[in-house]
């Protein structure tokens, strides 16, 4: 009786829906290429420096940080906390932080507006059930609501399908943006000039990373260069899965082994 209606307009949202796990926002980040101490050193000194209010971090936990690093090291070397002098460990505020957090946002509400779509998609997917059932089942409807009703999920398909279309072209443009950022930042640096010693943190993403950045300055200052193997926090880039590194791992005890005969 209702065969004259158009038969439903298969929807393509779901084809159209990139669902990505935003991998782009979990990115390699280099640590840089930093100066390192030149001689066998197994016992070293450090204090906490100046830690930028902006980090939000008390210098309690970054020296809490620093104690688990120190505790990494504990197989082949000494790390001691003294209020003041020897490698002066501090946060430095500047864009690379300020990228990070803005990441995080962006990262939130790419997240919000994903679960957004799919509400709405799971939503439009019920209608077109609805709408199956009148055409094919007896309904008290009228033909002219039945069409009214096809008209009321067609327009929600294409307000749904342009929302679609904005969601990924703002996720590629935060491909585009991130791709470029996760192998530019240096988040952490160990120098060592006529000043002293020194290691500026530059990017904290939490209290563990910290803790994975230090581990790998402290290796620095130990005298170790990079160990490009995926088993080693003196890897250039810190791997994302960082809180792994938990003791010194042999390629390490090697090294320093090495710098130490
Ligand atoms: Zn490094």
């Amino acid at each position: 009786m209702l065969a004259f209606v158009p038969y439903w307009i298969p929807l393509y949202i779901k084809r159209m829906i990139r669902i990505q796990l935003l991998s782009f926002f979990l990115s390699l980040i280099f640590l840089g290429l930093n100066a390192h101490a030149e001689t066998c050193s197994p016992a070293k000194v450090y204090s906490i420096g100046e830690i930028d209010p902006r980090f939000h971090l008390q210098p309690y936990e970054v020296s809490a940080s620093a104690a688990q690093a120190a505790e990494y090291w504990a197989h082949s070397a000494s790390f001691q906390e003294i209020s003041d002098g020897g490698i002066t460990v501090e946060l430095k505020w500047d864009h690379r932080q300020e990228r990070f957090l803005k990441s995080e946002r962006d990262k939130r509400d790419i997240s919000r507006a994903r679960v957004e779509v799919l509400r709405k998609k799971e939503k439009l997917e019920q209608k077109r059930v609805v709408y199956e059932a009148l055409l094919h089942g007896n309904s008290d409807l009228s033909r002219a609501q039945i069409v009214g009703f096809l008209r009321e999920i067609e327009s929600e398909r294409s307000s749904l399908n342009r929302e679609i279309v904005d969601f990924n072209e703002t996720l590629l443009l935060a491909e585009k943006v991130y791709s470029q950022w996760k192998t530019s930042d240096v988040v952490g640096e160990y120098r060592q000039d006529t000043s002293g010693e020194k290691i500026n943190v530059f990017l904290v993403r939490s209290k563990s990373h910290l803790t994975a950045v230090l581990i790998h300055e402290f290796g620095h200052a130990l005298g170790l260069s990079h160990i490009e193997k995926p088993s080693s926090v003196m890897n250039s880039s810190l791997p994302d899965d960082y809180e792994r590194f938990k003791r010194v791992s042999e390629v390490e005890k090697e090294a320093i082994a090495a710098l130490c005969p």
